[in-house]
């Protein structure tokens, strides 16, 4: 396999979580795409703070991707398909592409992952595709 070191990894710096407000996506303040800071190809990561008490101003849905909500901090209420639910840290969601969604802070500012990628496109998972190396970091005797 032939790369550069460029092409092999990228590192954004799109934190810290206390000042993602820097970033923007239209009328969404403390939203950032990452696809094309690192150069992504299969999948699609944003990061969002919603300050607390305070919601998406519209519903979306998707025609290809499914996508994972990974909430970082804080606690809200997700609309999937018109059912409301709590969440809070440490949960994850997954959203078939014509799910109607959208989510809201409660009391504390929300702070989420959203990973896209395309439904069914998985052809192989981590156990599947990862495998063992020879080479070893710094910290391994
Ligand atoms: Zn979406």
């Amino acid at each position: 396999m032939e790369t550069s070191t460029t092409q092999a990894y990228r590192i954004a710096k799109f934190g810290p979580w206390s000042e993602m407000d820097r970033h923007r996506v239209g009328t969404l303040q403390g939203k950032v795409f990452a696809r094309e800071a690192l150069g992504l190809t299969g999948c699609e990561v944003s990061l969002h703070r919603m300050p607390a008490g305070t919601g998406m101003p519209f519903l979306h849905a998707h025609r290809q991707n499914e996508e994972v909500y990974l909430v970082v901090s804080g606690e809200g209420t997700f609309h999937l398909d018109g059912e409301e639910t709590a969440v809070s840290e440490g949960d994850v969601l997954r959203v078939s592409p014509p799910v109607a969604r959208g989510f809201r802070a409660g009391r504390q500012d929300l702070c989420l992952v959203c990973i896209q990628a395309k439904e069914g496109s998985l052809e192989q998972a981590t156990r599947d595709d990862g495998f063992l190396l020879d080479a070893k970091a710094s910290w391994m005797a």
